[in-house]
């Protein structure tokens, strides 16, 4: 099958979270699996270089229309890691992808609405025709809409889209201009409840619902989110949207790329190991330790990796510091807010606590350092407000660290209580779980974990290896999405 992923991240080269990991985990499961894949991302000034081979011009006069006019375009490509990549670069004074950044602007869905109209006419231009676009939240929610309403009938008769929703919390609700730039113009056809309208706002489109209705198959990524998003809050707006979509929306988990993220052997960590041989892992945790300055004593160590983010529960990410000071645990985040607020209350608690020799707090994004993080940590806490699937318990657990979670969206698919699941057995089980957003709920769980090392730790490491030997790699998830690519591609 011949598919083409359109999606703003890809990793290592685009990320920012668990998007770029998943679009680039999932091309090449699916590639393994005898497709041919192929991504089409925008061509950022900021995005890692140094991971692309062999970048060269591939199509040098993309002309995209654009209100009554049309921008000059260079479609460039080149490999990620294997992966086939065409990067679009527009000319034009607006300077979509020139910002320093991959995020955060004013104008976001006029920059992403402008990457979705050029991704499909580079698409229609170039001749290719695959079977399926794959396409991956808000910034690409218009491709089906366009697709249908416009490229259809311009030769793209028989492309059929997949869409996955990996966070209902950004839509893209925009205003009208977007119509009038993209070519879709006619207004009081769009304002329709049952097309682009949004649910809430009547003067607004919401390109992500315009994604749900447009597509052939729409999903997010674990089924109890799925579930969440259809009848909580959690939909953000959209769950009427999806009740009416029903039979075209599912979950499917995330799975992790078992080579990006391999223990045994990864450029990131000075000690390769496996779950045979957990004192190379100790060393690990040695090496951390000497590169944050952190002392070297026999405490577990619990980790934090994220986006400081209201969705990442920062509320309890803060408590679990000092709780784990205060349990005898050592303690080192690795993270990066946008929201000025939060920013400003993590840069004063990396101050309040910065001769602590037992805490370290790294505020900022750091591809290489989080990978030394999961090598050295005992523990990782993922104490999400929501979290439609959730990679830093996986990568946790691929890396031999226990998980402490809360209980919510993928979470509760991945990881299993050692002491309450009723649904698995002990050799199933593989972390710990907590259900209420409170301080007493995160600390009943922390402390389990804690005691479990300082006081069992025969029974910790067990917990640590069936983790490791655990499968949550791209197997069984890509088997998933081929099963519906076949179901909707036209035959
Ligand atoms: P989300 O997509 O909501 O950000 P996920 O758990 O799905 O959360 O994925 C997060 C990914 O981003 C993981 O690969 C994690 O290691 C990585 N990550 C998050 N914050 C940072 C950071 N500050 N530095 C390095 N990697 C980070």
């Amino acid at each position: 099958m011949y598919i083409v992923q359109i999606a703003s991240e890809c990793a290592p080269v685009i990320k920012a979270g668990g998007l770029g990991d998943v679009v680039y985990g999932l091309s090449r499961e699916l590639e393994n699996r005898g497709n041919t894949v192929e991504l089409i991302l925008p061509m950022y000034d900021c995005m890692r270089y140094d991971h692309i081979w062999g970048l060269h011009e591939a199509y040098q006069d993309l002309w995209v229309p654009w209100y009554d006019a049309a921008i000059h375009c260079t479609v460039f490509c080149g490999w990620v890691h294997g992966r086939l990549c065409f990067f679009i670069e527009p000319h034009s004074q607006d300077n979509f992808f020139h910002r320093g950044h991959y995020y955060g602007d004013k104008d976001d869905n006029m920059r992403f609405a402008f990457f979705s109209k050029a991704a499909l006419e580079f698409l229609q231009q170039s001749n290719k025709r695959p079977d399926v676009i794959h396409c991956h939240d808000w910034q690409t929610g218009l491709i089906p809409v366009l697709l249908y309403e416009i490229y259809q009938h311009h030769g793209m008769g028989t492309q059929r889209v997949c869409y996955t929703i990996h966070n209902f919390k950004h839509q893209g609700q925009s205003g009208v201009d977007i119509l009038w730039a993209t070519g879709l113009n006619n207004e009081a056809y769009y304002f329709d409840y049952d097309r682009l309208q949004d649910n809430f706002n009547p003067f607004a489109i919401n390109l992500m619902k315009g994604g749900i209705v447009y597509s052939n198959y729409v999903n997010t990524v674990s089924p109890h989110h799925a579930w969440e998003a259809r009848f909580t809050d959690i939909g953000y707006g959209l769950g009427h949207t999806l009740e009416i979509h029903q039979n075209k929306f599912g979950g499917i988990l995330n799975g992790l790329d078992y080579e990006m993220w391999n223990p045994a052997a990864d450029p990131y960590i000075p000690h390769a190991y496996t779950a045979d041989s957990l004192e190379e892992k100790a060393k690990n945790k040695q090496a951390l330790r000497e590169r944050l300055l952190l002392q070297d004593n026999d405490r577990p160590l619990v980790a934090f990796i994220g986006r400081l983010d209201d969705q990442k529960g920062v509320h309890l990410v803060r408590h679990s510091i000092y709780y784990a000071l205060h349990k005898g645990a050592q303690f080192v985040l690795l993270g990066s807010a946008t929201e000025p607020g939060i920013n400003a209350q993590f840069w004063h608690e990396k101050q309040y606590l910065n001769d602590n020799p037992n805490c370290h707090l790294e505020l900022g994004y750091n591809e290489e350092l989080s990978h030394l993080i999961y090598a050295a940590a005992d523990i990782i806490i993922v104490p999400s407000n929501y979290e439609p699937c959730g990679l830093t318990q996986m990568i946790g657990m691929r890396y031999g660290a226990v998980p402490v979670v809360r209980g919510v969206g993928g979470l509760v698919s991945t990881v299993f209580d050692w002491d309450y699941d009723p649904d698995h057995s002990e050799e199933e089980r593989n972390g710990f779980v907590f259900y209420q957003s409170d301080y007493r709920a995160l600390e009943s769980a922390m402390e389990r974990a804690i005691d479990l090392w300082k006081y069992a730790p025969e029974k910790f490491e067990m917990l640590a290896t069936q983790g490791m030997k655990a499968d949550y790699s791209w197997k069984q998830s890509g088997e998933n999405y081929l099963g519906v690519y076949e179901y909707i591609r036209c035959k």
